[in-house]
């Protein structure tokens, strides 16, 4: 075991855009599980944009982080240390430990995984809490029909990219934008979108009129702004839009949003939801995501950055998609 825990802190409040110096990695000394606790060695990080959110002294759905707080995260690692008999030394578990190599949390705290029924990084992407929020926001919200034509954006993601094979598994004409050639040829090639708008390449309103000749019936929104204003602009009658996320927008650039009256004249549905308060939801949609990607009809494609101390920078990535799939930061070996 190393002598000590690397740990990566929010050192200030970003200023607009996220840069490494808003970072500290730090040398701590590796905590002790108390009685009820277990050690946990960390193999995992996941980076989510989400954590940009709880960067800024605002309020949200859920605190925010002050100068000198760890920064938060979803983790997956092993167990090397363990008062807790149900979770003995080598049993893999999915938590919120945080940008650092050792963490100690109560086995309520964390979700025990099976290395043979998946590998242990989807439990951060597909069958974590990006894949589940794809069901939830595409099923309870988008309630998609077959034959409906659905629209998602940032469509190679972690979040997008689920969302668009399950809307092809219920039967609907699938239309993805996303940033660049490569992405989007990846999200039409490898994962059977019918289309993919690269709203980079130049008239994206043209290309994207062109892709939804029946206009819009779910839209799953993930990065708001200009690409939002456009896809409000093609609804259908009574279409549904479940609002997850507006990357677009976290670095606090702000948006004029004229789209409401389309929202109006269309009677549209649109809704916002935050996956972590649907929590009884999960289970049964990982155990159904699990059984599509066995049956290789939902693909993934991980992102992996090589230890913790490149996290700074690959968030940052993340934050203006340099990203490739679902971001990830490998912090020790699966084995050691
Ligand atoms: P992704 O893996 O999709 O990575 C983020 C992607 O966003 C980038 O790769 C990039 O793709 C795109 N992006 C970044 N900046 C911009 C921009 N200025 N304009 C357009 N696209 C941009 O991340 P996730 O799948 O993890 O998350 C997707 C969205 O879902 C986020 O908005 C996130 O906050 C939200 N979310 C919401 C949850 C909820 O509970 N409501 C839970 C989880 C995620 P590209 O290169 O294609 O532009």
């Amino acid at each position: 075991m190393a002598a000590k825990n690397t740990q990566v802190l929010m050192k200030q409040h970003p200023k607009g855009g996220v840069t490494e110096q808003d970072f500290e990695i730090v040398e701590r000394e590796i905590p002790k599980p108390g009685p009820d606790q277990v050690l946990v060695r960390n193999i995992y990080l996941s980076l989510d944009p989400y954590m940009r959110g709880r960067m800024d002294p605002v309020r949200s759905y859920a605190a925010h982080l002050h100068p000198g707080d760890l920064m938060i995260g979803g983790t997956v690692g092993e167990v090397i240390e363990s008062n807790v008999p149900s979770l003995p030394k080598g049993t893999y578990v999915n938590g919120m430990l945080g940008w650092q190599e050792y963490g100690v949390a109560k086995a309520n705290e964390l979700r025990v995984l099976d290395p043979k029924v998946a590998p242990i990084s989807t439990a951060l992407g597909v069958l974590g809490m990006p894949g589940c929020t794809a069901h939830y926001g595409l099923m309870e919200i988008g309630q998609p029909k077959p034959g409906e034509t659905v629209v998602v954006s940032a469509a190679s993601g972690a979040v997008g990219s689920v969302v668009g094979q399950i809307a092809k598994i219920k039967g609907c004409r699938v239309v993805g934008i996303a940033g660049g050639k490569a992405k989007c040829d990846y999200v039409v090639t490898e994962l059977g979108f019918d289309a993919c708008i690269d709203y980079k390449a130049g008239d994206m309103h043209a290309a994207f009129k062109a892709a939804t000749p029946e206009r819009v019936d779910v839209y799953f929104e993930n990065v708001g702004g200009e690409i939002m204003e456009m896809v409000f602009g093609r609804l259908n009658s009574f279409a549904r839009v479940a609002i997850c996320g507006l990357i677009a927008q976290y670095n606090g650039q702000p948006y004029p949003f004229t789209g409401m009256r389309h929202v109006l004249v269309n009677r549209a549905k649109v809704q916002g939801f935050i996956i972590s308060e649907h929590m009884s939801y999960w289970p049964g949609a990982i155990t159904e995501m699990g059984g599509w990607i066995k049956e290789g009809k939902l693909k993934y494609r991980e992102d992996i950055a090589d230890g913790l101390r490149n996290a700074p920078q690959a968030f940052i990535g993340l934050l203006s998609g340099r990203n490739f799939g679902k971001q990830l930061v490998r912090i020790g070996p699966e084995k050691l």
